[in-house]
């Protein structure tokens, strides 16, 4: 079967350095896979790059038989990919609400806004007590949820997450980790990057190991929390 999202030989570069080399990944329709690695392996340039907000790249990105080389971020949007970026940048000066609004600016979006909103305050209730305090305002995990609940104003069939623990409590992470299998429960196919491995393995089906801006291995996630090269690179073992 066609993956929902394939991508192949995908180079990126800032300038002369190329930071993606060759990557090819698969994400079938349904699924939840991470993408695991060490600090500067290329996670973020990787989502960035199908995302549309890194623009020098090469190679193939197919959503849904769709290529997206040429779309602009907004357009790729449009097509079904959000994206919740690495540290969190949620709009600090307007409100909870407003921001949640910004998400469904993508065209269709309205007519669903309300029952969009009505599932993101299911998920975190907080954001519903908040709606009118300004995002600035939040906790770092509160500004996470808020950040996922934006991205899924949008109605995407695909979300792509960077490294949603990053700086969390254990506690606020369980609550997202929870969100986001619920998120997967609803259709939503998923791409985690993180760099904590465990956490984001044990909610997967499939994992692929980016070193050094290659994938140099994927398999499940249960093979791959127990791959040597896995636990050398990413945990030290
Ligand atoms: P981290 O977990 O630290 O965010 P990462 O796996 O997400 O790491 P990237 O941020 O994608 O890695 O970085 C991959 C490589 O690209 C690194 O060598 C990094 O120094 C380089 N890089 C990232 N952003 C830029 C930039 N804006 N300009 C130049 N080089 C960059």
């Amino acid at each position: 079967m066609r993956p929902l999202l394939d991508v192949r030989k995908l180079n990126a570069y800032y300038g002369e350095a190329r930071a993606l080399r060759d990557v090819d990944l698969e994400i079938a329709d349904g699924e939840i896979a991470s993408v695991v690695g060490p600090n500067g392996a290329g996670k973020s340039t990787l989502v960035n790059a199908i995302a549309g907000l890194l623009r020098d790249r090469r190679g193939e990105i197919v959503f849904d038989g769709v290529d997206l080389m040429r779309p602009r971020s907004y357009e790729v949007c449009e097509h079904g990919i959000a994206i919740v970026p690495e540290g969190r940048r949620v709009f600090a000066g307007m409100t909870v609400r407003d921001n949640l609004e910004l998400g469904a600016y993508r065209r269709g979006a309205r007519a669903e806004r309300g029952e969009r909103l009505a599932r993101v305050h299911g998920l975190f209730p907080i954001l519903r007590q908040r709606a009118e305090q300004r995002a600035g305002t939040l906790s770092g995990g509160e500004q996470q949820m808020l950040a996922l609940g934006r991205a899924l104003m949008a109605g995407p069939r695909l979300l792509l997450l960077d490294e949603p623990s990053l700086g969390l409590a254990p506690v606020v992470v369980d609550t997202l980790f929870d969100a986001l299998q619920a998120i997967h429960a609803s259709g939503v196919s998923v791409l985690l990057v993180e760099q904590n491995v465990t956490r984001a393995l044990a909610i997967s089906q499939r994992g692929h190991l980016l070193s050094d801006g290659t994938i140099v291995r994927s398999g499940s996630a249960s093979s791959m929390l127990n791959d040597p090269d896995v636990q050398r690179i990413c945990l030290g073992v």
